[in-house]
This record gives structure tokens, C-alpha cells and sequence, in this order.
């Protein structure tokens, strides 16, 4: 297929290129021009605009930041919108409140596209080896639709229900991962004058109960934060971390709730963020707290 993708992040990127290994035609577009070189060098076509991108392919895939990014590429100017969209399948995977999804859907169909929500779990990694979970709301025909090239990039993806359900899902998921970070923060520091190494401590915490599945994947990574190095390349990082947190706290309010979870640990990564962790991985996050105290 000849596919589009808008925005080339981290995510944007992987994606791109996993599509591009599975035997797609990229067609690529990026608000900062230096992203798109790299693209361009493994054999995917620039497009001048978001909406001359859209007049090109047929399907387009969206990965961004937020709302006001989504606004950037597809309504701004030259956006998606822009373009007569009639036959083309839009997808978008960012991480947003279900009322960015539906208001999105609602304009691509009136310009004649089909869209199809998709935010997924599992970073970059995941993203390029085809191995995100992804969270797909639409009608079932459009998402019957989208299936193919959602398979090539997913290892699992669930319909949810309508175009909001993904959405709703995805900040679902990401806030037990995220508090879990805090956590496992708190919990370092009781036992941390055992004196164990960080790494097999983090091995044996994977082992018990209450072990976020965090650890499985990037157990080690952490331990090795904790023990005063650096995790690992960002890649989920802090500065989406406290996005995601933000917009789970707005959605819960439009929803009448309180997270106090969620609004304590958003407090404490703004902190983080303060002092410069915020373009660092999440993973890094667990070493953040306990460096505030001295090892008892
Ligand atoms: P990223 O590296 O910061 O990339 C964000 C993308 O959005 C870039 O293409 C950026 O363009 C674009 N953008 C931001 N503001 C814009 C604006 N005002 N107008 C136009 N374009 C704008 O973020 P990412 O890590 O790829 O994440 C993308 C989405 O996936 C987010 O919703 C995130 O929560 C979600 N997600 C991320 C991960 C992960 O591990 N990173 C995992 C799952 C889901 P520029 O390059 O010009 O800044």
C-alpha cells in the first residue's frame, strides 16, 4: 500500500520504518524537516504538507504528541484536513482524551475519510518490531479496514467500541505503569539499607506479588538506574509521562472523579522534570525519588 505518516517522533519514526520493512510505500511529513532525512535515506518520499501527503497516499498513519500537535498537523494551514480525503483510511495512535478522537473522526468524515483510533502500548522498540498492544475504537467496518496495517504493527490490538473507547483505554493502562514507577521509588527506599545490589533487588521484586510487568522487560534497566546510572535511551519519557498524567487527570474530572494517585504522582514528576529528568525514559523515574534522601 502506498501509506502516509504524519509526525515522526519517536514513535512516528519506528512506526514508518516498520511499515516500510513490511513492503509499504511511505510517503512522510514532519513539522522539524531534520526528522525526516532518515526516512528519506531507507527510500520514503517527502511530502511538502500534511495535506499534500494525504492527496498522495491511502491510508495515513498519525502518531503525536497531543491534542494541540494533532490540531498542528491536521488542521493548521496545509493539514490533512485540507485534502479531499474521500476513500482514505486515517489512523491515528496518539495518546489523547476521547474527545480529541471523536471531534477528529467527526472532521475527517466530513471531508469523505474513515478513521480509525489506535494508541498503543510498548515504546519505540515494540513500535519497530511490529510488537505494540494497541487499543482500536471505530465503527467495526472501519476498524475490519485498518486490520491489516494494525497487524503489521501490532502483536495484539482489541476493538473497544466506538471512536473514544481506545482513547479512554490507553489512559487507562498507562496510569497503574506510571504510578508504579513512584512505587517502586518508595519501596527502594525501605529496603535499600540492605545494601543488595539494585539489579538483583529489582529481580527479586519482579518475583513478587505486587510486581508492576514493568520489571519483566526492564527490571535490569531500572535496577541500574537505582544504582546511580543512567536506564536507558529515551524513549517514553518524563515530559509524555506527565502529559499522559495531565490528560487522565482532566479526563477523570469531566468524568466527576478525583485520581489522587495520579494528581501525588504528576506533583512529584513536575518536580523531576524541575530539575532536568525531563526528557530522560521513564524507566530512569524509580532512582528520582530516593536520591532526595540519604541512604539510611
Ligand atoms: P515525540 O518524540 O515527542 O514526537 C511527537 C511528534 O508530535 C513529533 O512528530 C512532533 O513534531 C509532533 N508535534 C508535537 N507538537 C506539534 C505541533 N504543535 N504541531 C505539529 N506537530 C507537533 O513523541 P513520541 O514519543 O513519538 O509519542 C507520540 C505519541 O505516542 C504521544 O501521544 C505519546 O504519548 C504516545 N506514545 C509514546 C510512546 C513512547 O514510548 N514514546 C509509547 C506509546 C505511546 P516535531 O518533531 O516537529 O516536534
Amino acid at each position: 500500500m502506498k501509506i502516509g505518516v504524519a509526525g515522526l517522533g519517536k514513535m512516528g519514526s519506528a512506526v514508518a520504518e516498520r511499515l516500510m520493512e513490511c513492503g509499504h510505500d511511505l510517503v512522510v511529513w514532519n513539522r522539524s524537516p531534520e526528522k525526516i532525512a532518515a526516512l528519506t535515506a531507507k527510500g520514503a518520499k517527502a511530502a511538502k504538507s500534511p495535506a499534500a501527503l494525504a492527496g498522495e497516499v491511502e491510508a495515513i498513519v498519525t502518531i503525536l504528541f497531543d491534542a494541540e500537535a494533532i490540531d498542528g498537523v491536521y488542521r493548521v494551514g496545509d493539514g490533512i484536513l485540507a485534502a479531499d480525503l474521500s476513500g482514505k483510511l486515517l489512523i491515528d495512535m496518539s495518546t489523547v482524551r476521547p474527545q480529541t478522537s471523536e471531534k477528529l473522526a467527526k472532521d475527517v468524515r466530513a471531508r469523505g475519510g474513515t478513521f480509525v483510533e489506535c494508541p498503543v502500548g510498548g515504546s519505540t522498540g515494540p513500535a519497530r518490531q511490529g510488537k505494540l498492544l494497541g487499543m482500536a475504537g471505530g465503527e467495526p467496518v472501519d476498524v475490519a479496514r485498518a486490520k491489516p496495517i494494525l497487524d503489521q504493527l501490532c502483536r495484539r490490538f482489541e476493538h473497544f467500541g466506538p471512536v473514544g473507547a481506545g482513547a479512554r483505554m490507553k489512559l487507562a493502562i498507562n496510569l497503574p505503569l506510571i504510578v508504579a514507577y513512584q512505587a517502586l521509588a518508595e519501596a527502594f527506599i525501605l529496603c535499600r539499607p540492605n545494601g543488595m545490589d539494585p539489579v538483583q533487588l529489582m529481580e527479586f521484586f519482579a518475583d513478587s506479588s505486587g510486581a508492576p510487568s514493568v520489571l519483566k522487560t526492564r527490571g535490569p534497566l531500572i535496577g541500574k538506574a537505582l544504582a546511580g546510572g543512567e536506564a536507558i535511551p529515551p524513549a517514553f519519557d518524563v515530559d509524555s509521562i506527565r502529559k499522559d498524567l495531565r490528560t487522565m487527570i482532566a479526563e477523570a474530572k469531566s468524568l466527576g472523579a478525583k485520581l489522587p494517585l495520579a494528581e501525588d504522582t504528576l506533583c512529584i514528576y513536575d518536580e523531576a522534570a524541575k530539575e532536568g529528568w525531563g526528557q530522560k525514559d521513564g524507566a530512569n523515574l524509580p532512582a528520582y525519588w530516593p536520591r532526595k534522601f540519604a541512604a539510611g
